[in-house]
């Protein structure tokens, strides 16, 4: 028997595992084959929503629902982390010691976010990446927030790039709703060059956030906080004094990948960006953000890849001869405030253009927040392809 095993149902093992279990349908039925699913948390959460609970005051609840609600009849879920992955032998343990061998193997483990890694930075900070309840500590923060300086801190890596810059505009846009706008003063520092690290999507951004009275601090890349003095040092020698410090932590690969002696001290599991298997094996893929892949950390990757892993096992299991190639296309949404939105949408070989922000850009965001869980069940598919086209090349 052919056995699949996945590791991780956030966003991309979820596709993954549903589109593999129509692909391979016959082959379920006449238990020729099993999808063996693990996850280590209770709820999969929509993390975008965390935009919404930090900024906007949203009901968590909204964003999360239950992983085994999410995965097609047919799909085996283990309720269990993973504790380890041997990739010469082909085995995964988990539940304390069990073993259990794979045919093909898809570790999409995500990243998390770790404040930890910077001095200060873990004690001194918010943030609304690490969990629900973290970006619902911001919401509190930031009602009662009367005056002075509020500092939204970017740190590398991290996923969702665009998302620092919308905290930046829905700071501004609240604090003009609560009618405080000239007691704040709203600072924005970024390790990169410009405000946002795609040239043409920095045009449009920097102009707006000079209009608004944020002040920009870029190649700031922080050497440590002083919790105590409110201060955030960088290594290049400034600092930067707060009185609410929002940041977006430098993250990691999770812990299963460190252990496991596959990525390095940082956890990103070494990958193919094209085929998307773990370097030096056939059997075995890498998708989201768990990869070291030079592109964005996004859900959109991640829905992207596993629908190139699931095209690229199921043609391995019947033989078919063909290679799928993702072709690293991008189509981020970054909210702008007042309703307006542009979206940050490339491939490997092609940049994101420069567009205006427009209010039919916002309303699709909106729009995909809903359509999220049915998007996760694979049904939208014919749609994307046929506005979108495949996220692979054939060869
Ligand atoms: C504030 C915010 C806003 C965002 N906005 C956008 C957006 O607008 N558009 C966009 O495209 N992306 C956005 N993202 C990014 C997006 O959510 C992630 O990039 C995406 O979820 C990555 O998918 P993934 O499958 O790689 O990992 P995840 O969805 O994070 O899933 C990883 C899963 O692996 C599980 N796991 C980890 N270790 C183990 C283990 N040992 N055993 C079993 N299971 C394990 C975890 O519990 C988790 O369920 C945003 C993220 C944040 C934080």
């Amino acid at each position: 028997m052919i056995r699949i095993a996945i590791i991780g149902a956030g966003t991309g093992g979820t596709i993954l595992a549903n589109a593999l279990s129509r692909g391979l349908s016959d082959e379920l039925r006449t238990g020729r084959a099993e999808i063996v699913v693990f996850e280590g948390s209770e709820s999969h959460v929509y993390q975008p929503g965390n935009i919404d609970i930090a900024f906007r005051g949203s009901d968590p609840r909204v964003y999360r629902r239950p992983p085994a609600k999410l995965l097609r009849r047919g799909v085996k879920l283990v309720e269990k982390p993973a504790s380890l992955i041997d990739l010469n032998n082909r085995t995964v343990t988990y539940n304390g010691g069990e073993k259990m061998s794979y045919t093909y193997l898809v570790v999409a483990t995500g990243s998390v976010a770790a404040p930890e890694i910077i001095p200060g930075l873990a004690e001194a900070s918010l943030n609304f990446h690490r969990s629900q309840e973290d970006a619902r500590k911001i919401w509190e923060e930031l009602s009662t927030f009367k005056r002075g300086r509020i500092v939204v801190l970017t740190n590398l890596p991290h996923k969702c790039p665009p998302s620092p810059v919308e905290a930046v505009f829905l700071i501004d846009e609240m604090a003009r709703k609560r009618g405080i706008r000239r007691e704040v003063e709203i600072v924005y520092a970024t390790p990169y060059t410009r405000a946002y690290p795609a040239h043409a999507i920095a045009d449009v951004v920097e102009p707006e956030m000079e209009k608004r009275g944020i002040t920009t601090y870029t190649l700031f890349n922080t050497d440590y906080v002083d919790p105590r003095a409110k201060k955030v040092y960088s290594l290049e020698g400034e600092e930067l004094a707060y009185d609410l410090l929002i940041a977006i932590p430098p993250h990691r690969g999770a812990e299963l990948v460190i252990n496991s002696g596959i990525g390095g001290e940082e956890g990103w599991i070494p990958t193919d960006k094209h085929t998307l298997k773990i370097k030096n094996h056939d059997d075995a893929y890498a998708i989201g953000d768990a990869t070291d892949i030079p592109i964005s950390k996004s859900g959109v990757v991640a829905h992207l890849e596993a629908i190139t892993a699931a095209e690229s096992i199921t043609s391995q299991i019947y033989g078919t001869g063909k290679v799928y190639l993702f072709n690293g296309r991008i189509n981020c949404p970054l909210e702008m405030g007042g309703h307006r939105a542009v979206f940050v949408s490339g491939t490997y070989t092609r940049e994101p253009e420069r567009q205006r922000p427009s209010i039919t850009k916002y309303l699709m965001k909106r729009v995909f927040n809903r359509l999220y869980w049915t998007m996760l069940s694979g049904k939208l598919e014919p749609i994307f392809n046929t506005y979108l086209g495949p996220p692979y090349d054939i060869r």
